[in-house]
């Protein structure tokens, strides 16, 4: 199910095999055009359809880097032409993946590079759901007239027509039985479907099925019935519990985080009234919908205080950095590095982060 309909390389690959389509027609157009000489058809054609492969790929880049950044800010730094940034590079990073894995890759990132694929195996077994060809039916395969009897013929309801070969993304005869080259996409169910209802035979010459189902010709009651068995009641229970996990961290969620950084142009420096000063910046990241305001101390040395503005306000799923200098009379502290910690606080609200730090002391 995952990797058939739901991966986004399966889903990606989809989207730029319907816009190839669009543009270059189906699959013997494609071989046409590809085989043609050089002409402004062919090159308009292959153009547009990379302009629209690289337009999908560069916003899913822009949308997925939007999830860990203010996206606001990321497309202001697009529209100033910032190009320096990290953001902007991981923009282009994940752009250009999807353009290669999903443009031109596809299903050999499933066969070759995809560490899921490997890992579904450790949890297969005979009564796992896979698609299947039913050779008890199916065999002697081979083509037949109209007016001839298949079975007295010896033959089985495979015509051996190959559309299912065809239709493969991944270049498998699924008759040939279970591989892991297949990526459970179906295609194969479907054409096999339709050649059945042209030759007037039942659907699900191949279909989903299990090895044991298959083996032991169950019916889909039978085949159903071994879904509650010890190993997918373990698996169920272990996804429960990470959904549980998973829900309780969303509830238990800080809607702030806190960075801070030291600013290495001035690690200590003595200022005005003896006093003893070191410069930090601090990021501060509002994760929720709304405007807050945030009070910002620190605390850790005797005297510790903090000069200045000692509150900032952040805009909604926005991020600010901000200057903040702490100063203790000099003198009353011991030459060297001192842990402090900022607590940075929720105006309107409960939410709170501590973050360490170190106060340094020159000799
Ligand atoms: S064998 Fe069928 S289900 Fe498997 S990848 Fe090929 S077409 Fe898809
Ligand atoms: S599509 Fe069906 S009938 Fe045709 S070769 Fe494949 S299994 Fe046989």
């Amino acid at each position: 199910m995952w990797c058939g309909f739901s991966c986004p390389q399966t889903v990606y690959t989809e989207i730029f095999l319907w816009v190839e389509q669009k543009i270059e027609g189906n699959r013997g157009a494609r071989i046409r055009l590809d085989g043609d000489r050089l002409s402004m058809e062919k090159l308009v054609k292959k153009w547009f359809k990379h302009l629209v492969w690289i337009g999908i790929a560069a916003w899913t880049g822009f949308t997925f880097v939007g999830y860990f950044t203010p996206i606001r800010e990321l497309g202001l730094a697009f529209l100033q032409t910032r190009m320096g940034s990290w953001e902007v590079f991981w923009v282009f990073f994940y752009g250009f993946a999807t353009y290669g894995n999903a443009g031109f890759m596809r299903e050999q990132v499933c066969k070759y590079m995809c560490p899921y694929a490997r890992f579904q195996s450790a949890m297969f077994d005979r009564d796992t759901l896979i698609v299947s060809y039913d050779a008890h039916r199916g065999e002697r395969r081979g083509p037949r007239r109209k007016d001839m009897d298949a079975r007295a013929a010896g033959l089985g309801d495979c015509i051996d027509c190959a559309l299912c070969v065809q239709v493969c993304p991944t270049g498998i005869d699924i008759r040939n039985g279970l591989q892991y080259e297949c990526i459970g996409c179906g295609l194969c169910v479907d054409a096999c479907n339709s050649v059945m209802d042209k030759v007037r035979l039942p659907r699900g010459l191949i279909r989903y099925d299990t090895q044991n189902g298959l083996a032991g010709r169950w019916s889909p009651a039978q085949v159903m019935r071994r879904v509650f068995r010890p190993r997918v009641l373990v698996y169920a229970s272990v996804l429960a519990l990470l959904v549980v996990g998973l829900l309780a961290s969303l509830v238990t969620r800080t809607p702030l985080k806190v960075d801070v950084v030291r600013d290495r142009a001035s690690l200590a420096r003595l200022v005005e009234g003896g006093r003893l000063e070191n410069v930090y910046r601090l990021q501060v990241m509002n994760a929720t919908e709304s405007v807050q305001r945030y009070r910002i101390e620190a605390r850790g040395l005797d005297g510790l205080t903090l000069a200045g503005e000692g509150s900032v306000e952040v805009g909604p799923a926005e991020s600010r950095w901000v200057p903040v200098r702490l100063q203790i009379m000099d003198g009353t502290a011991s030459p060297g590095s001192h842990p402090i910690h900022f607590d940075v606080r929720q105006e309107q609200g409960g939410a709170q982060v501590s973050e360490k730090s170190v106060f340094l002391v020159p000799r």
